[in-house]
């Protein structure tokens, strides 16, 4: 089998995407090659096509939220074969041995490689990974909706499942794209009482039907005041610095503020917004049993991700509607090569 790759990449920092060809090589004995049926865009590609973090390499594949059937599989893979129908999100390898590893956090492995980082991605006919970050998707998802679900649905499922979070606890969310929306939509099936806090009052029927049973202005200080010690947990998905001194005074006590956005201004806390146990973390992705548990999850409960389809040959259109903050609420990229 060829394994020439046709892809769309950024030539240099902030470029438009341009039809790429590349060879990957020979496939590796634990590698798997899959066939892109759909790529979703995370705001982090456009984070990465602009070299934000001082990691991206040119010519620039982005592309991982990515679905699509098996192809091709390397002698020594295991659980999966060809025809498998799979999803691959930001991290497409690790060690294998490492501790984190063999106790199931291979997101905390020091030799992780990142899908899109010093590599190629999912904007692409075929993406190649090591067979255990290929995650089988079950029969009920549907392709188109499924690819969010290994980046932008993934970062917001793994703290529920690493902090325990229980059903009886009120749950806020901030920020209501594409990692907000599925937010909600998890709050809401794992039992909690769910807020969502946004700056559009239009939205308001629209994040009830999401899962949402309070909807407060994220702009409003007499809103957040009403909320003194409420929230067991927050999930900030924002990229921006927010008056985080206020969102600890709405958490209760023990209660925990988690930020999943990449914000890169350091955080200003007092001792004293946190000092009834109250935490500050954070977490990215998630490992592959937890990507495991939240298709599991998603199939049981009908969770599906707001999408807006694109075919991939109008990648940079699709760039410039994620610009424009317009998304509703994760963009998809069908493969059209
Ligand atoms: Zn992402
Ligand atoms: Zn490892």
């Amino acid at each position: 089998m060829s394994n020439k790759i046709k892809a769309y990449a950024a030539k240099d920092v902030a470029k438009q995407f341009e039809p790429f060809e590349y060879d990957a090589g020979e496939l590796g004995n634990e590698q798997v090659d899959i066939k892109v049926h759909s790529c979703g865009i995370c705001h982090s590609d456009l984070s990465m096509l602009n070299n934000d973090w001082d990691m991206t390499e040119y010519p620039f594949v982005g592309g991982h939220e990515a679905v699509g059937e098996i192809i091709a599989v390397g002698e020594n893979t295991k659980g999966v074969k060809i025809g498998d129908k799979v999803g691959l999100g930001w991290n497409s390898g690790s060690c294998g041995y490492c501790e984190h590893c063999i106790s199931g956090y291979q997101i905390m492995c020091r030799e992780l490689e990142q899908t899109i980082v010093s590599r190629h991605g999912g904007f692409a006919d075929k993406v190649r990974c090591h067979w255990s970050w290929a995650i089988k998707l079950p029969d009920e998802l549907d392709m188109l909706k499924a690819g969010p679900l290994f980046c932008g649905g993934i970062t917001v499922f793994n703290p529920f499942y690493q902090y325990d979070v229980k059903p009886t606890d009120k749950v806020g969310v901030i920020g209501i794209g594409g990692l907000g929306h599925l937010a909600l939509k998890f709050a809401d099936k794992w039992g909690c009482e769910v807020t969502a806090f946004s700056s559009n009052p239009e939205k308001t029927e629209e994040l009830k039907n999401m899962g949402a049973d309070h909807v407060v202005n994220s702009r409003s200080d007499e809103e957040l005041e009403d909320l003194r010690g409420n929230f067991d947990l927050i999930l900030s998905t924002v990229n921006v610095s927010l008056n985080w001194e206020a969102y600890l005074q709405t958490l209760a006590p023990k209660g925990r503020l988690h930020l999943l956005g990449a914000t890169l201004e350091p955080l200003e806390l007092m001792t004293f917004s946190i000092i009834q146990q109250k935490s500050v973390s954070s977490t990215a992705t998630g490992s592959p049993i937890v990507v495991r548990k939240m298709l599991e999850f998603c199939a049981r409960h009908d969770i599906e991700t707001v999408t807006e389809v694109f075919p991939m040959s109008k990648i940079n259109d699709a760039f410039e509607h994620l610009k424009s903050g317009k998304a509703r609420y994760r963009i998809v990229l069908e493969n059209d090569f």
